[in-house]
């Protein structure tokens, strides 16, 4: 395809702006003043939207097919979430607008919002209070381990380290890092748990917190998990949970019912926003009570004649750690999304998750190994172990689905899995789609053992073929050159 830059022609428009009714550069210091036009491409609108349509038919996303990237919860989220925050009373609202004027009379719905989607996230996961502002998983990591700091801080403590399975997200040690704490790596065990041996000698009272998945990334959820939690407390320990997985649970059991005292939430995998390309998310955080002093500002607090502010006056806070109030369009969608499932419908939610996923693990069993050959949660991690005995790596098989329209599961991740591909189908697929997919699975596992050449040079049908790591690499090449 060709650049945008390429399709352009001296002197072609697409749109024509009316006449300049101010003088030239009016106000404006000279210094600031172009010399030369930018040089922007000079097309027709025809040619740019052609251009863009094109553009889009390349992106590959749940709206067009099968999604079934484990860990990262690429699920179909209904449309009437966008239309609520397309409501010009949300959408056309200034974050500069004065809240203290008039009592905060002007923004009293999307207070409401930011305040019911606190309460209703800290009744789903049993936890105290939540702030909404971090704007992604790792930042609600992050903030969440400014918390504990503060926390531990406040108690006149000096913890160093963070406790972290080697089956975590990588998130997880870089948000402890970043923190300014060590990081201490506990294996997993031959069931695909937490090594408890290990653990037990990890513990101190040098442990800031002990930082879990559950269900983990394995797609396990850990039968020992209170157990965990009841010996980190023991050492004056805090228990952070990594919520990204939180649909395998939603309405079955609560984390701050556990035991956890910090969570965050990704709410753009659990909770109906589309994701992927890095677009906005929200990683809201949780606490229990004894850290809700600690929360960034502001917080928004209902008054006693039940009008909403915006609260500043935290003295405990660990301060701003985003601009104003998170990324408010996704926190609505989270909002209108769990109204409208409500109680039965968010059980449901999950229930069917783990159905689908233990669904293609029992028909992929005999093909790829199962890690740790157990059943699981809203994920099922196989092994392309069996394959590469005919030298089929993980990697082929992938580039094999996206020939047949499927995007691949997530591959070498979990990493202590050899070969791993991580299936997270989700709740919202059919029977029918699940087969699609699992056939095609068990069609590349076949011609692994009769013709392993057909996957070595899949795909085959995509405008980018299969690439030169190791020459994209060494000598990038990331620049359009001017032919
Ligand atoms: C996605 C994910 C994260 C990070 O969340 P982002 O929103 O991508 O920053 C952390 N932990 C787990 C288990 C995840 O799946």
């Amino acid at each position: 395809m060709q650049l945008i830059f390429e399709k352009s022609r001296p002197g072609r428009k697409g749109f024509a702006l009316p006449e300049l009714d101010v003088p030239v550069g009016a106000g404006l210091a000279e210094k600031y003043c172009r010399k030369q036009a930018a040089s922007l491409p000079e097309v027709s609108e025809l040619d740019v939207v052609r251009h863009f349509s094109n553009l889009s038919r390349l992106n590959f996303s749940v709206d067009t097919n099968f999604y079934p990237l484990g860990s990262c919860t690429m699920k179909y989220n209904p449309k009437f979430t966008e239309k609520a925050c397309a409501l010009e009373g949300f959408s056309d609202l200034h974050p500069l607008l004065p809240q203290l004027l008039g009592g905060g009379m002007l923004a009293q719905g999307s207070l409401e919002v930011l305040y019911n989607t606190e309460r209703l996230l800290s009744e789903i996961t049993g936890m105290y209070a939540f702030t909404t502002h971090p704007l992604a998983g790792a930042h609600g990591e992050l903030t969440g381990v400014m918390l504990i700091a503060a926390y531990h801080k406040h108690n006149g403590e000096r913890r160093k380290h963070i406790i972290i399975p080697d089956s975590s997200h990588g998130t997880n040690p870089a948000s402890a890092a970043i923190a300014g704490y060590n990081v201490v790596v506990i294996p997993t065990d031959k069931d695909g748990l937490l090594d408890m041996s290990a653990y037990k000698k990890a513990l101190s009272r040098e442990t800031a917190a002990v930082m879990l998945t559950c269900p983990d990334t394995l797609g396990f959820f850990n039968p020992k998990i209170k157990e965990i939690a009841d010996l980190a407390h023991a050492v004056g320990a805090l228990m952070y949970y990594d919520g990204a997985n939180l649909n395998a649970i939603l309405g079955k059991c609560r984390p701050g019912d556990i035991g956890f005292d910090v969570i965050h939430l990704n709410l753009h995998k659990t909770f109906a926003t589309p994701h992927g390309g890095g677009g906005p998310g929200a990683g809201p955080v949780g606490v229990c009570e004894k850290l809700a002093d600690f929360l960034p500002i502001s917080r928004v607090i209902r008054r006693s004649d039940g009008t909403f502010a915006l609260d500043y006056h935290k003295h405990k806070s660990i301060g701003y750690i985003a601009p104003f109030y998170g990324n408010f369009g996704v926190i609505l969608k989270a909002y209108a999304y769990i109204l409208c499932l409500g109680r039965a419908g968010l059980i449901e939610a999950s229930e069917n998750a783990v159905l689908s996923a233990n669904y293609c693990l029992s028909r992929l069993k005999d093909y790829y190994e199962p890690a740790y050959g157990k059943r699981c949660m809203h994920e099922c991690v196989l092994s392309a172990a069996r394959q590469l005995e005919h030298g089929v790596h993980a990697l082929d098989i992938s580039k094999y689905l996206i020939d047949k329209g499927f995007h691949p599961p997530t591959i070498y991740f979990p990493l202590i899995v050899k070969e791993a591909m991580m299936i997270e189908p989700t709740e919202t697929e059919s029977k029918e789609t699940l087969d699609e997919f699992i056939d095609c699975l068990i069609e590349a596992a076949s011609l692994a053992e009769s013709n392993p050449e057909a996957l070595h040079s899949a795909p085959l049908s995509m405008p980018v073929k299969r690439l030169d790591e190791t020459k994209a690499a060494r000598e990038p090449n990331l620049r359009w050159q001017q032919k």
